[in-house]
C-alpha cells in the first residue's frame, strides 16, 4: 500500500450492448459514491461509451475507451481517433495484450497510440505483461522491463500515465500472479519509470496489477507496497462483485 490513490479501473472487453453498458455505468456510479478515495474508471466498448459517460455524469466514475488508434482522421476503416472519443472517455487503454497477441500490436504500435492519446488530453493506461513460456523461462523482469520502455519511446505525459501490469498466464484464467509476484515485477517497473521519467515522476505513477482479480483476492495485491490497484476484466461485468473490490480497496487505504 502506497500514499497514491488506489485505482480500481474495469475492462469490459467486448462485452454489452449500449442499453446493458448504461445499466452497468449507472450501479457502479451509485455503489462507488461512498469510496471516494478509491478512482473509479469503467472502459465499455466503443459503442457503448455515449451511454456509459451519460450514466455516470455527476459522480466521480471516469470512463475509457479500450484502444484508440495513433492516426488523426482518413482512410483507417474500423479505427477510432482520440478527437472521436473527446467529451466520451478521459482514459484510454493501449497495449492490452490480447490485441498485442490477436491484432498484432507492437511495441512501436503502443507507444504511438500512447503519445496521440496524451497529445489529446486522454491518459494512457499501458498495459505490459509476459507470457507463460518467458515467465517459465525466468526472464520476466527483463522482458516486462523492455516492454514498458519500448513502449513509452516518445513519451513524455508522466503527470498522466498509468501503467497495468498484467501477466499473460492470469488474464482470465482465474490463476491470479501471487500477491508477491506482482510486487515484484511492479517495483520493476517503477524503477523502469525512474530511469526514463525519475524518480520523483516514477513514485507518483500508478500502476495496476490486472489478471484474474476478484473481491476475494484483491486485499493482498492491494497491500503491496507499490501495487496502486487493479484493472479488473472478467469481474467487471459484475457489479456486485466490482463493487466489492472497491470496497476492499478503500477500506485498506
Ligand atoms: C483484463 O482483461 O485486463 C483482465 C485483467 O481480465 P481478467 O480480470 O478477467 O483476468
Amino acid at each position: 500500500m502506497s500514499s497514491r490513490k488506489p485505482v480500481i479501473a474495469g475492462n469490459w472487453k467486448m462485452n454489452t450492448t449500449p442499453a446493458e453498458g448504461r445499466e452497468l455505468a449507472a450501479a457502479i456510479a451509485a455503489g462507488s459514491k461512498n469510496h471516494p478515495g478509491v478512482e473509479v474508471i469503467i472502459c465499455p466498448p466503443f459503442t457503448g461509451l455515449a451511454q456509459a459517460a451519460d450514466a455516470v455524469s455527476g459522480s466521480a466514475v471516469e470512463v475509457g475507451a479500450q484502444n484508440v488508434s495513433s492516426e488523426e482522421s482518413g482512410a483507417f476503416t474500423g479505427e477510432v481517433s482520440v478527437s472521436m472519443l473527446a467529451g466520451l472517455a478521459t482514459h484510454v487503454i493501449v497495449g492490452h495484450s490480447e490485441r498485442r497477441a490477436m491484432y498484432c500490436e507492437t511495441d512501436e504500435a503502443v507507444a504511438a497510440k500512447a503519445v496521440t492519446a496524451h497529445a489529446t488530453g486522454l491518459t494512457p493506461i499501458l498495459c505490459v505483461g509476459e507470457d507463460l513460456e518467458t515467465r517459465k523461462s525466468g526472464d520476466a523482469v527483463a522482458a516486462v522491463r523492455g516492454q514498458l520502455r519500448a513502449s513509452l519511446d516518445g513519451y513524455t505525459g508522466w503527470g498522466s500515465l498509468l501503467v497495468a501490469y498484467e501477466p499473460v498466464w492470469a488474464i482470465g484464467t482465474g490463476a491470479a500472479a501471487s500477491p508477491q509476484q506482482a510486487q515484484e515485477i511492479v517495483g520493476e517497473l517503477r524503477q523502469e519509470l525512474s530511469s526514463l521519467a525519475g524518480a520523483d515522476a516514477a513514485e507518483a505513477i500508478r500502476i495496476l496489477y490486472g489478471g484474474s482479480v476478484n473481491a476475494t483476492n484483491i486485499g493482498p495485491f492491494i497491500d503491496r507496497p507499490d501495487v496502486d490497484g487493479a484493472l479488473v476484466g472478467g469481474a467487471s461485468l459484475k457489479p456486485d462483485e466490482f463493487l466489492r473490490i472497491v470496497e476492499m480497496t478503500a477500506r485498506l487505504y
